[in-house]
C-alpha cells in the first residue's frame, strides 16, 4: 500500500451567489501503508470532496496531498477510485469495462488481460469477462467496477460509498469479500461510508467528519487484529 501525507489541505467552493462554502478547513492527515481507513459524517460535511482532491478530480484551495512522498494534483496510476455508481460502459464487455484505464492512458492492453480475469476471479466472477454489464447483477458490476480499479495495481484505493446502492444481503455479501481482498492486496484504503458498521467492521481507523467548518472530529483507531498476509 502507498503512504499518504494530507497537509493543510482546504477546499472552498463558490456559490452561484458568489458566496464561499468552505467545505475542508485544513485538513492534516497521515496514513500509513496498508491501512484501512473509514470516514463517516452527516451529509455536507467535504466526504465526497476529500476523495475528489485524493482522486485528483479537483483542486486543492490550499495544501498538498503526497502519495508515496510525491506530490499529486490529477488522476495518478497509483489511485484508484470507487464511486456508488459503478459508472460502467453498458456497450463494453466485462474485460473491456475492466481494461478501459489501460487504453486511456495507452498501454498494452494485452499485457494486462490476465490481470483481468485474475481479478475477476478473486470477486468471485471468473468466467464473466465476455458478459455485458446489462447481464449482471447490481453487486455483480460493482465487483467489475472494484477490478477496474484496481486493474493498474494502485497503492490506495478510494472508495465512495460504494455498497450505497446495493441492497442489504449483498452489500453484506461485499462487506466479506472486500475485506478478504483488502488482506491478500494490502492496498491503502480510503472507505467512505454512511454505516457505522461497516466502518468499524472494516478500518484499522475510523475518521469522524463534521460539517462547518469541514474537519476531523473524531480520530478512532479500531484496533482488531486481523490476518495480513
Ligand atoms: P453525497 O452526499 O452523496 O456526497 P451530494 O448529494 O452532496 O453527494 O453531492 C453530489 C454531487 O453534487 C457532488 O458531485 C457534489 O460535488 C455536488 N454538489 C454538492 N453540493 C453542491 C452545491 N451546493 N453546489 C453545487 N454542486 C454541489
Ligand atoms: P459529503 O460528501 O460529506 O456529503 P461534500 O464533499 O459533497 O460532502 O460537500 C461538502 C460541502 O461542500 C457541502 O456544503 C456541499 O454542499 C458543498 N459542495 C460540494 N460540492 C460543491 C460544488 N461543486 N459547488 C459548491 N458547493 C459544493
Amino acid at each position: 500500500g502507498a503512504a499518504v501525507d494530507i497537509a493543510r489541505l482546504s477546499k472552498i467552493y463558490k456559490t452561484r451567489e458568489d458566496e464561499d462554502v468552505v467545505a475542508l478547513d485544513k485538513i492534516d492527515l497521515k496514513f500509513e501503508p496498508g491501512t484501512f481507513v473509514a470516514v463517516v459524517g452527516p451529509s455536507g460535511c467535504g466526504k465526497s470532496t476529500l476523495l475528489s482532491l485524493l482522486a485528483g478530480l479537483t483542486g486543492a484551495s490550499t495544501g498538498t496531498i503526497a502519495i508515496d512522498g510525491e506530490t499529486i494534483n490529477k488522476p495518478h496510476p497509483k489511485i484508484g477510485v470507487v464511486f456508488q455508481s459503478d459508472l460502467l460502459l453498458y456497450w463494453r464487455t466485462v474485460l473491456e469495462n475492466i481494461l478501459l484505464p489501460i487504453e486511456i492512458k495507452r498501454l498494452d492492453v494485452a499485457r494486462y488481460r490476465s490481470r483481468a480475469e485474475e481479478l475477476l476471479a478473486q470477486v468471485g466472477l471468473e468466467g464473466f469477462g465476455n458478459k455485458y454489464p446489462s447481464e449482471l447483477s447490481g453487486g455483480m458490476r460493482q465487483r467489475v467496477a472494484i477490478c477496474r480499479a484496481l486493474i493498474q495495481e494502485p497503492g490506495l484505493l478510494l472508495m465512495d460509498e460504494p455498497f450505497g446502492a446495493l441492497d442489504a444481503l449483498t452489500r453484506e455479501q461485499m462487506i466479506m469479500d472486500l475485506q478478504a481482498m483488502w488482506m491478500r492486496l494490502g492496498n491503502t484504503v480510503l472507505f467512505i461510508t454512511h454505516g457505522i458498521d461497516e466502518a468499524v467492521f472494516l478500518a484499522d481507523r475510523v475518521l469522524v467528519m463534521s460539517p462547518r467548518p469541514g474537519r476531523v472530529d473524531l480520530d478512532l483507531n479500531i484496533d482488531m487484529p486481523r490476518p495480513r498476509q
